[in-house]
């Protein structure tokens, strides 16, 4: 399969399983659950996860996945952000819906749609990207809301998640790049209401690990675990969730913190709003054309 028939695959499935995600009553069940049945999804599609499902709920913006055995149950008074990503032999979609049973948060859910839709109507090869997140910003305090400053899309690369270009969420001055045709972003607008901070913080919780570095400890055990996150994930984020398998839960720990010490495994903190407030969020992944652009996760 060439590249883009792999990257067409995993957005296919990723826009699957979100809508699946999207419509279903996830009120009582726990985050684990949740986040169990969202990547069997994946895996039954023929995909694998390319990171964890993020299920971050109200002020959190992002960056929470299920513990083992999770027991943080789904409220009806919850807003609830589902960020899901797929990949085919390295190949990632990423995209994200927010969810909520209380009607009166639809309105800011509905922002960040629009926001979103609004920089992929001018989002093609040559767009400049202050211009898109202009657009985001300007959608959003439209409506009398605000964006979260310091979160940002960004491009992706095989096995990348996060390949070093950032899509703001506003206008910034100064550096400015233009979309390249055939590359791949992730658009990804955050929402916040106007008595929000409008920025992330990072908080204690750190459920996501990635790997940094196969540099050995000479500790044979560590080592192996080494490999065996390896071979595993390669550099792609990963759960304990997805470990205890294979290792016994507490040990798993063990050799994460004393990694993360070493610098050979990095942990990504929850990002909490500034001022508590609620946080929406909704994302797709786009290839630019001369012309237009292709929506993976349409
Ligand atoms: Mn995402
Ligand atoms: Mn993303």
């Amino acid at each position: 399969m060439d590249i883009f028939e792999n990257y067409v695959k995993a957005g296919k499935i990723a826009s699957e399983v979100r809508e699946y995600a999207r419509t279903q009553d996830h009120a009582g069940r726990t985050l684990s659950d949740i986040c169990n049945d969202i990547e069997q999804e994946i895996f039954k599609k023929g995909g694998e996860p390319a990171f964890p499902v993020n299920v971050s709920l109200n002020d959190i913006a992002a960056h929470y996945t299920a513990v083992p055995n999770d027991p943080i149950t789904v409220k009806n008074s919850d807003v609830l952000k589902i960020d899901v990503g797929v990949h085919i032999d390295g190949y990632i979609a990423d995209t994200a819906v927010t969810v909520s049973y209380d009607a009166k948060y639809q309105n800011l859910i509905d922002i960040a749609q629009k926001a979103l839709d609004e920089a992929i109507s001018i989002a093609r090869s040559n767009t400049r990207v202050s211009d898109i997140g202009r657009i985001i910003e300007k959608t959003i305090t439209k409506y009398g809301c605000k964006p979260i400053q310091n979160l940002s899309g960004h491009s992706l690369e095989r096995y990348t998640i996060h390949a070093g270009k950032s899509i703001p969420n506003i206008w910034t001055i100064g550096h400015s790049f233009n979309l390249s045709v055939n590359n791949v972003y992730a658009i990804e607008p955050f929402v916040t209401t106007k008595d929000g901070q409008g920025i992330v913080y990072e908080g204690r919780v750190r459920n996501i690990y990635g790997l940094a570095s196969r540099k050995r400890t000479k500790d044979q055990k560590l080592d192996e675990f080494l490999e065996y996150l390896w071979n595993k994930f390669k550099t792609l984020p990963f759960a304990l969730r997805w470990i205890v398998k294979e290792y016994e839960e507490k040990e798993a720990l063990l050799f994460l913190e004393t990694l993360i010490k070493k610098k050979n495994v990095h942990a990504y903190p929850i990002l909490v709003e500034g001022a508590n407030r609620i946080v929406v969020q909704a994302e797709h992944t786009i290839i630019p054309q001369e012309s237009n652009t292709i929506t993976i996760t349409k």
